[in-house]
Order: C-alpha cells, then sequence, then structure tokens
C-alpha cells in the first residue's frame, strides 16, 4: 500500500519513497510536456504576480493575451502603484471579478511602500499583501523563488485527491486541511517551481476533471484512485438563486448616462444607471449572467432624462464611452448592442 489512508479525521500521507518517485516522474514528464507561458518564460516575481491573480478562477488561454497587454502597460511593480485606478480596471474589463484588480493594484503599493518595491519571497509576509492568501502565496514563492512551498489550487487538489484516493470533500475545512498536508507530504527538499508546475500542469492536462487520461499519466503506477471521474469529493453545491436587474438607457444627444459604482465588490466600475423596478415599455436589451451561485437576468429600458444628476452619475459621449469606462461584461455587451443598433432614443 502506497498511502497512509482511513477514510476519516486521520491524516493520509504519501510513504517517503513513493514520494520521491512521484517527484522524478512528474518532473521528467513536465521538463517533456510542460507549457511555454508567458509568465514562465522569465519568471520574475513581478510578473508572477500578476498572472497568479489573474489565474484566479480563469483559464490559462483567457489570461495570456491580458497578461501581454498588462506587462505592455505596466512593465514594472512601481508602474502598476503609481496608475490610476480607472486605467488599471479598465485594462482587466473582460476578466471579470474586478476584486482582484483592486488587490493586485493594492499589492503593489504595499509592495512599494512596505517592502521597498521588492515582492517578499516569505509566504507568511506574502500572505499579509492584500488579495493574497495560502495559495496565492505558496504559488508566488514556488514559481517567483523557488521555494519548497506548498500551494494548493482546484488542479493541485483534484491531483492529490485521485493518487491518495482521498474520500473527503475537499471543500471542508478538514477535507481542505488533510490535502494541504498531502501537497506538504510531497514537497522537494528544493526546487518548488518545477515541482508545483508539475502537479499543476498534470492536473490541467492529464489528470483533468471529466475523462482524466490515465494511460498517458506519468504517476499511475502510484495513483490510488479507484473511480477518479468522481474524485475529488465535494459537500452539497448551494443552490442556484435567479435574480433580476433593471437598468436604464438615457441618452442626451450623443450622450448615455452612466453611473459608477461603490463599494468593495464593483466600486470603480460605470454601469448603466439602476432600475429599482422594471421599467415601463419594450425591453430594448436583455442578457443572463452568472455571478457567485446567482443567475441575474439584466433587462435595459429606456428611461426619461433626470433633471439633476445623481452624486456618481456622469455623460459620457457615446463614440468613446466603450474606450474610456471600465464596465462590468454584461453592462459592456448591453452599451455595444444598444449603442451599434440606432436605437431611436439615439436618433
Ligand atoms: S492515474 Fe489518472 S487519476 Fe491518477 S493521477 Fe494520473 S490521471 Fe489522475
Amino acid at each position: 500500500m502506497s498511502f497512509n489512508q482511513e477514510f476519516s479525521d486521520s491524516d493520509y500521507s504519501f510513504e517517503p519513497s513513493v514520494a520521491a518517485g512521484i517527484r522524478a516522474s512528474l518532473a521528467d514528464w513536465f521538463l517533456l510536456m510542460g507549457r511555454e507561458l508567458p509568465w514562465r518564460e522569465k519568471p520574475s516575481p513581478y510578473a508572477v504576480l500578476v498572472s497568479e491573480f489573474m489565474l484566479q478562477q480563469t483559464q490559462v488561454a483567457t489570461v495570456i493575451p491580458y497578461f501581454l497587454r498588462w506587462m505592455e502597460k505596466f512593465p514594472t511593480l512601481a508602474d502598476l502603484a503609481t496608475a490610476p485606478e480607472s486605467t488599471v480596471l479598465h485594462l482587466w474589463q473582460g476578466l471579470g471579478y474586478y476584486s482582484r484588480a483592486r488587490n493586485l493594484h493594492k499589492a503593489a503599493q504595499a509592495v512599494m511602500g512596505h517592502f521597498s518595491g521588492l515582492i517578499p519571497s516569505d509566504p507568511a509576509l506574502l500572505k499579509t499583501l492584500p488579495g493574497v492568501g495560502a495559495y496565492s502565496a505558496g504559488a508566488i514563492a514556488s514559481f517567483a523563488f523557488d521555494r519548497a512551498e506548498a500551494a494548493v489550487d482546484a488542479n493541485i487538489a483534484r491531483v492529490l485527491s485521485r493518487l491518495a484516493n482521498f474520500q473527503m470533500p475537499v471543500d471542508t475545512p478538514n477535507g481542505a486541511r488533510q490535502i494541504w498536508r498531502l501537497a506538504v507530504a510531497l514537497l522537494p527538499s528544493g526546487g518548488g517551481r518545477l515541482h508545483t508546475s508539475a502537479l499543476m500542469e498534470l492536473g490541467a492536462l492529464v489528470c483533468v476533471a471529466k475523462n482524466p487520461r490515465c494511460l498517458e499519466c506519468p504517476i499511475q503506477r502510484d495513483c490510488a484512485a479507484v473511480e477518479p471521474e468522481q474524485l475529488p469529493r465535494k459537500g452539497p453545491r448551494r443552490a442556484t438563486i435567479k435574480l433580476n436587474e433593471s437598468a436604464a438607457w438615457m441618452v442626451r444627444g450623443s450622450e448615455v448616462l452612466l453611473e459608477q459604482q461603490q463599494g468593495r465588490r464593483a466600486g470603480g466600475l460605470w454601469k448603466l444607471p439602476p432600475l429599482n423596478e422594471a421599467g415601463e415599455g419594450p425591453v430594448l436589451f436583455e442578457t443572463v449572467y452568472p455571478f457567485t451561485h446567482h443567475k441575474v437576468t439584466l433587462r435595459i429600458f429606456e428611461a426619461p432624462v433626470p433633471e439633476v444628476l445623481g452624486e456618481n452619475q456622469r455623460w459620457f459621449t457615446q463614440g468613446v464611452v466603450l474606450a474610456e469606462a471600465a464596465l462590468p461584461a454584461a453592462h459592456r455587451r448591453a452599451l455595444q448592442v444598444l449603442l451599434k443598433s440606432g436605437n431611436p432614443a439615439l436618433s
């Protein structure tokens, strides 16, 4: 038996000789099969920091063009730290979860202010930066500084669950703690960059969620999974809640009215002004978008121009609004469609 397994609170772990074999096979495989990614070519601490923020909840293929644009606009940490928040949010448009952009901006400012512009290598210090949790701290320490630190994201949790035939839900505090221990048990004494990259890449390319490619897997010999597709186990899902959002299409000549959002989650972004109730008259535009465990239906209605603008409202020229304003994806789509459609309100 390769593993010390008990389907209870007991620790799962790898025997040291098995762990060494897994590490060696993973490293050999990664050196042959690992993808070339822009942040892997020159893994400067700043490039790694940016890529890790972008990759949270977003796929590699989506991130690559954003990463390249970002590094062109903000080639150094100091460039990012001193940029206006509106420019940062604008460049992030389309990646979603804008709190990541705001936290990345604040993290750059914190590094300039508290660490003399040098991103720390110690995960404990990394975790003091806004938006950097246990996973990101371990990943940045591994990728940027080659430290042997554990980092468990969804890909790595899946690989470890299957390797150890781990039967506890990984999204419970105890399950997550046990998976983290497995990650630590598998760590090499040095060379964290290669090890963590290989583990993550295996999860992305071979040990995928559906139809894992076990026959091509470099560590199949040491894998204890009996029904890999059933792993990792998860707790019950939160039910999806349907929500309605109504917003106003208000135009004045060639201008359109937007309202800037406040608060932690969406602060700084511009939207079509919200309506408390569904407007009267026809729906000009409708779309459905997901938001955490919600499914939101956004409907846009024509509305009369207000006599006095709200505190956070501003007129934008329709020809430049898409270039000037950072907008959530659904509102950007609405504007694109309505500006193009030659809506009667605009004529
Ligand atoms: S053998 Fe299959 S289940 Fe096990 S680690 Fe490899 S791909 Fe995943």
